[in-house]
This record gives C-alpha cells, structure tokens and sequence, in this order.
C-alpha cells in the first residue's frame, strides 16, 4: 500500500503516523521523503488495513492499493485450486465438469421427481431448484418455501442427486442443513450478515455474482464466508447488467478467466439467468465451458410456458437433453 502525504507535513507528525500504523496493523513502513512531499510504503499484512481510515488523516494526499483487498479467496496465497467436495460423487473444480439442472421454482412432487429423473439420465449431476424465490413483484410466485425443500429432497432420494436451493435469509440456515449446496442469489450477494453467518458453516456456498457486482466486489463476499471458516465457495457468473436491452444480462465470460487468474475457487456458470432466452442457453453454455468453467447451472422444466418462474429461459428435457449431450463433447474434446 502506498501513501502520499500532503507537501510539507511536519516530520514529527509523519514519525507518529509511521508509529500509528506499525503499531495498528502488521506492517513494516518504508519511508521516501521526496522534495515536495513524501511517501510511505506498508509492507506486510495490508489485508486488514482500512484504506478509508488513512485517506481521512489530515496530513494523508493519497492512498493506493497496490495488492488484492482479499486474502483467502487470493490465489497468491493459495496456488492450488480448491476442490468442494459436494458428495461421494460430485467434486467441482477437480477438472471435472457438472452440469447443475433443474426448475427455476420447485412447484410440486411430481414436478421436481419428474425432472430430476430426466435431467440425471442427459448427464446433469446435481439437481436445482428454488424454494424461497427473491422475485420483483411482491405479487409474483414466491416458492413452496419449506415444503419445496421437502420436495426436493424426496427428488435427491429417487435420483441420488445432490440438490441445490437459494436461502434468502439468516435465520433460514437451520432449514438449509440437509440441502448439500447452500446458493447466494445475485440479490443477497451482498447480504453480508448471511455470508459471515454462511461462513460458520462447513457447507458448500454457491455464490452469485450480484447484479452489478465488479469482480473484486464479489470476490470480497467470497472473502465474508471464508473469513468466517468455511472455504467451501464456489462462485456463479450470471450475467451482470449493462445497457443492453436484448437479453435478461450480459453474460461476462471474461470474468472466467480473470477469477481463474485472481482466486483458486471453482467457477459455475448459469447461461440461464444470463440470457433470459431458451434459445441462447446452448451457445452460452458451450462459450463458459471453452473459457474454463467447472460447471454450469441450467433451468429446466416440464412445461416452460406454464412455469411459475422464469419460462421463457427454461429449457424442456428434450432440450436439455441435446444441449447437455454437446456441452459434455465439448468437454470431452478439450481434455
Ligand atoms: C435463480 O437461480 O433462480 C435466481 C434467482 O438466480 P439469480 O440470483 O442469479 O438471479
Ligand atoms: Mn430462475
């Protein structure tokens, strides 16, 4: 971290400053005095250093960063990619690519067993689907709530697969226990009373990206769950909002590479939410996996014109079906 002190500030005050911060924060302070002003440079552990505290000092000109506001989700201090292990079965982030399918809302038994059991048999090795649903309209269908995680527990018992379900509140992690991916919605990505409580748990977190979110902003909430223990994270790209008007969101597919670059933790990405259009889940879908992806997040359902949520990005099993088959080729072709 650097710091610009103002032009001409006392040296004993630039003395106490350096005292300040040497004995605040693990750091060493290096001192450059120039002819018009000076300069310190922290060393050390600057994660915990508040920048807007140091801009706020009297004799401060500047601040700047000069590494990554986060340390646990840093791929500085952790080379090697993290592994969630979900089950016996499902890794992600091990090289392996899983494709996580289901509704957008679980709306009944027959429904989600239904679709479980033909999405399993197209290749998807987890199974979604939303019982508390952060919607726009107070009027619009609001989820089965905890009779939905019920449901999708009975679908978890007939396939096998593990089954993932957005919480919206803190309160709601009990309920969340047996449910073996615990997501963040794109709105609760920065819920940070529920990522620090997320971050008491050992439970895998599939973590959105909010819908405006820059990358070091959702990389930050990663670091809420991590700070707390809990380094089981695995993060969602699900388009970000930009002016475009012709789809739901714009999918940053570049945001693949760069979290691959800046953190270990596994990337999924959802083509579903990204879009909004059925018809633009396959080539979405297939761009995330050649960029790197470790798995993807498909909406699918029985009968997506008269689904209670999000039908028109829902893809039908026969669709998913196809869609599934090309996207594990490609996979396959680019080991
Ligand atoms: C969802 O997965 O159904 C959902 C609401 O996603 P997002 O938070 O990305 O909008
Ligand atoms: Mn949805």
């Amino acid at each position: 971290m650097i710091i610009v002190l103002k032009p001409s500030t006392p040296p004993e005050q630039i003395q106490l400053f350096e005292e300040k911060l040497c004995s605040d924060y693990e750091v060493k302070v290096n001192r450059w005095d120039g002819v018009h002003s000076t300069v310190l440079g922290l060393i050390g552990d600057t994660h915990t250093v508040d920048t807007e505290y140091i801009d706020a000092q009297d004799i401060v000109e500047s601040v700047k960063r000069v590494q990554e506001p986060y340390k646990k989700a840093n791929r500085k201090f952790h080379p090697e990619n993290t592994v969630v292990k979900v089950s016996e079965n499902v890794s992600i982030g091990d090289g392996s690519l899983h494709i996580i399918a289901g509704p957008c809302s679980v709306e009944g038994e027959e429904q989600i067993v239904s679709i479980a059991k033909s999405v399993k048999k197209s290749g998807a090795t987890l199974l979604r689907g939303g019982a508390f649903k952060p919607r726009t309209s107070p009027y619009a269908f609001q989820g089965l709530k905890s009779e939905g995680l019920d449901l999708l527990k009975i679908a978890r018992k007939e396939t096998g697969l593990p089954i993932v379900s957005e919480i919206m509140r803190t309160e709601h992690i009990d309920m969340f226990e047996n449910v073996d991916i615990i997501q963040v919605g794109a709105r609760n990505m920065q819920n940070f009373d529920l990522l620090k409580e997320l971050g008491k748990t050992n439970k895998p977190v599939l973590l959105k990206r909010g819908l405006s979110a820059t990358i070091e902003e959702w990389l930050m909430s990663a670091e809420y769950i991590m700070a707390g223990g809990n380094d089981n994270v695995i993060l969602c790209e699900r388009g970000i909002r930009t002016f475009e008007t012709y789809t739901r969101n714009t999918l940053d597919i570049s945001a693949i590479p760069i979290i691959k670059k800046l953190s270990h933790l596994p990337v999924v990405v959802d083509p579903s939410h990204a879009s909004g259009k059925s018809s633009l889940v396959e080539p979405l879908a297939m761009a995330a996996v050649a960029a790197g992806a470790d798995g993807l997040i498909i909406e699918v359902h029985n009968d997506p014109p008269h689904a209670l949520s999000d039908g028109a990005q829902s893809l039908t099993s026969k669709q998913f079906d196809a869609v599934a088959g090309k996207i594990l080729a490609l996979k396959e072709a680019l080991k």
